[in-house]
C-alpha cells in the first residue's frame, strides 16, 4: 500500500518526507537528531534547527525521501 506524502510547515521552511521512496540510511537522525526523530509520530521538528541547517541535511539525504525549501 502506498503511504502518504508527509509535509511539515515551520520556521521559514517546508519539508516533505516520502515514506515510499525512504531507504532507511538514518542519514538524517544521525545528522540532526533534534529534527528528525523517529520517536515521535510527527518525526520531523522543523523548529528545533534553523532552516538553513535543515536545508543542508536534507541534501545529504541519498533517496531523496527528504525534500525542503525555504518559505
Ligand atoms: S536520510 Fe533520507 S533515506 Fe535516510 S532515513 Fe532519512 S529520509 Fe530516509
Amino acid at each position: 500500500m502506498t503511504k502518504r506524502l508527509q509535509t511539515y510547515q515551520g520556521n521559514g521552511v517546508e519539508v516533505t518526507f516520502d515514506p515510499n521512496i525512504c531507504t532507511h540510511s538514518a542519514k538524517c537522525v544521525r545528522g540532526l537528531p533534534a529534527v528528525f526523530d523517529t520517536r515521535r509520530q510527527r518525526w520531523v521538528d522543523v523548529d528545533a534547527a534553523s532552516a538553513d541547517e535543515i536545508i543542508a541535511q536534507v541534501a545529504k539525504c541519498p533517496s531523496g525521501a527528504l525534500q525542503a525549501r525555504k518559505l
